[in-house]
């Protein structure tokens, strides 16, 4: 089957779908984006997903490509078309182009490029990935100063991920002056005498959408949380670590530069919450 995808307006063939080479998301990573995760055909937390777009892109003063009504619709026309039961929508908005290239934004007129695909992925929410652990190595975090926003400047968490792969690690936890910012695609946990211990928010993370409805939970399952900075060191002597992203839900972490946590296989805590986090977001599911 050919996936279907959403460009400008169109829904296309994959094959089919074309963006000027002058956009600036293209050129100059000038663009925003979205993944909203797909369970039993239905959207996660699309609410929060929409919110934080917005967000994104007034903090770089871009246009709103359409409506969140419209964007709703969007998604689940893409959902349906592709047959999705478990999978990703992932979401691209960036300034678009006026035909040339030039460090100066396009006039504010300048129609915002929308490109939305599906990505299926069964098996999601059952993921022996999750019922094995993910091995994770540090890195010097040297991204920008505006990771609150949500651009798809990806090129160092890609290339983490790689040293990842190549120390025969899955993720890497980013470091900047000693403390731990975040994963290279999700955000950073470890817990402690059954303490959850996590960064607070600022624009040195993403402010996770799986993040604020987790913490939720834990909170209502009366866990205790603190949200302070923390060093890899304190990670790696805690009891259990874990990571929370739209794609991966909540992900146990079993081994940090090599150091086994607790008995080196998924502690408690993540599991359960990866349990109470998958029930009460699919219920939630529109
Ligand atoms: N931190 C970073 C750097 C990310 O790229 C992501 C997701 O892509 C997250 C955290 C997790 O955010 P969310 O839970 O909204 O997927």
């Amino acid at each position: 089957m050919t996936r279907t995808v959403y460009v400008n307006g169109d829904y296309l063939p994959e094959g089919d779908a074309k963006i000027s080479i002058f956009d600036r998301g293209f050129l100059m990573a000038d663009g925003v984006y979205e993944v909203t995760s797909v369970l039993g055909g239905k959207l996660i937390d699309f609410e929060g997903h929409a919110v934080r777009l917005k967000r994104s892109l007034d903090e770089l003063e871009m246009a709103e490509p359409c409506s969140k009504e419209e964007l709703l619709e969007i998604h689940r026309k893409l959902v349906a078309l592709n047959e999705i039961e478990e999978g990703l929508v992932y979401l691209q908005v960036t300034r678009g182009s006026d035909g040339d290239r030039d460090f100066v934004f396009p006039s504010a007129d300048t129609k915002p490029t929308i490109v939305l695909f599906t990505q299926n992925k069964p098996g999601l929410a059952d993921s022996p990935a999750a019922k094995k652990g993910a091995k994770i190595i540090s890195i010097e975090d040297i991204r920008w100063g505006r990771r609150d926003i949500k651009t798809v400047q990806l090129l160092y968490p890609s290339m983490g991920k790689m040293m990842a792969k190549k120390a025969g690690a899955d993720d890497a936890w980013m470091i900047e002056d000693g403390h731990v910012t975040e994963g290279t695609s999700n955000n950073a946990y470890f817990v402690k005498d059954g303490v959850i211990v996590t960064r607070p928010l600022s624009n040195d993370i993403l402010h996770g959408i799986t993040r604020k409805a987790v913490l939720r939970m834990a909170e209502e399952a009366q866990m205790k949380i603190e949200e302070r900075l923390f060093t890899i060191e304190e990670a790696k002597e805690a009891d259990e670590a874990f990571t929370t992203s739209a794609s991966a839900f909540v992900m146990p972490v079993v081994e940090i530069d090599g150091v086994a946590l607790g008995d080196g296989t998924p502690g408690p805590i993540a599991k359960r919450l990866r349990e109470i986090y998958l029930e009460e977001s699919m219920n939630a599911a529109i």
